[in-house]
């Protein structure tokens, strides 16, 4: 890529995201827990564009509202902090355009700019002596010295000899474990689009934070909700897509009409007029289009609550030292939270560095 932030780490949401939502003990919840509290210190410290919004999740139906309070025992049982249930009035307070019959307050979600939080961390990798390379595409991955566990690594901008290779590459982390010949290319990676759609300049003082619906129990994201960014735009997104290419970011686009459709559910008034296409991202999913419950990593102890079911089908982020090539840490399916977390995982990869330099 000719610069840093192409990736999803700049085609997202921009959420400070909670942790209410993952099942507990999995990494999602450990690292987005504590990455939330860690990205709003790093953000006031190094002067990133961030807001403290909160957000509602709301239930649409009285059926919906029996699920939420699974999903805040959930969040607490994470550690999730001053979650409550408020009231359909409570919520027309807040979000006069949103109709729900009842919703979970959630004070610790907020928003922040990722490209501007993508170059602060840049910046300071440099002032400690990193040296960032682009257009530096991998295509080669050799152990040159088994007992020194010598790494060549051969890229589009030349070869370094690494002592340690930290594999973080997103949608493209299952092919560079792959390349080394590793068992942990088992985990493979299925790229799922996620579009926005943008509320047209008129109507974006229709939405004042961060409004979720109930995630469906049995879908791969939180489902499409509305966000306002810090430069007061509403994106309403992302949709969920599994495709075929890794890079394809416009194809057949979603029309208006489908996010028109959807965010009528909580925004009854909304017309497919009163909205714009926006970006698209692309998420890098472990969990297969056809996959069941039963077969997503997380699915493991929990019942028939919408935590349960919600994190089964999102399946869990794999952080490990690769069990053939001890002296690489693999990163793979860092998808939502991955923003929130990266600061959370970045403390624990520094330690697995330190653990294989020493
Ligand atoms: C639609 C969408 C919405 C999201 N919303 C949120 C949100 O609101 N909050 C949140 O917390 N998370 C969100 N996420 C998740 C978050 O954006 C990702 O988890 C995070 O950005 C992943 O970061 P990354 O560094 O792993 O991947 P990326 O940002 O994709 O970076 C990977 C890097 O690896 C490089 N690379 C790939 N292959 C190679 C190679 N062969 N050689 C060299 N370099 C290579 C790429 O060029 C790229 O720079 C969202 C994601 C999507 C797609």
């Amino acid at each position: 890529m000719p610069k840093l932030g192409l990736g999803a780490s700049t085609r997202n949401s921009g959420v400070i995201h909670s942790g209410l939502y993952y099942a507990p003990g999995s990494l999602k919840a450990k690292h987005c827990v504590r990455g939330n509290r860690l990205t709003y210190e790093f953000c006031a410290k190094h002067n990133v564009p961030h807001r403290r919004t909160g957000k509602l999740v709301v239930a649409s139906s009285l059926e919906e509202a029996h699920e939420l309070s699974a999903l805040v025992e959930n969040g607490r049982a994470n550690g999730v902090e001053n979650l409550r249930l408020i009231d359909s009035a409570a919520i027309r307070a807040r979000e006069p355009h949103i109709a729900g019959v009842q919703a979970i307050d959630v004070p610790s979600t907020g928003i922040v700019e990722s490209e501007e939080l993508l170059k602060a961390c840049a910046r300071l990798a440099v002032d400690r002596g990193a040296h960032l390379l682009t257009n530096a595409r991998v295509t080669r991955l050799q152990v040159t010295d088994v007992a020194d566990s010598a790494i060549r690594v051969t890229s589009a901008a030349g070869e370094i000899a690494a002592r340690c290779v930290i594999n973080s590459a997103g949608l493209y982390a299952d092919e560079i474990a792959a390349l080394l010949g590793s068992q942990m290319a088992r985990h493979r990676i299925y790229p799922v689009r996620g579009e926005y759609c943008e509320l047209v300049r008129s109507k974006q003082n229709w939405i004042n934070g961060l409004v979720y619906p109930l995630p469906h129990p049995e879908g791969v994201s939180l489902g499409t909700h509305f966000t306002k960014t810090l430069a007061g735009n509403v994106w309403i997104g992302p949709t969920t897509r599994y495709i075929d290419s890794k890079n394809d970011y416009e194809r057949d686009r979603e029309p208006i009409e489908y996010f028109a459709r959807l965010a009528k559910l909580l925004m009854p008034e909304i017309e497919a007029a009163d909205l714009v296409q926006a970006h698209s991202g692309i998420r890098a999913k472990l969990v297969p289009p056809s996959s069941s419950r039963a077969s997503a990593p997380a699915a493991s102890s929990q019942g028939g609550t919408t935590q349960g079911k919600y994190s089964a089908s999102t399946g869990d982020f794999v952080i490990e030292r690769d069990p053939n090539f001890p002296h690489v840490v693999q990163l793979i399916g860092i998808e939502s939270p991955g923003l929130t977390s990266a600061l959370s995982i970045a403390e624990h990869v520094r330690n697995l560095v330190t653990e294989i330099l020493n």
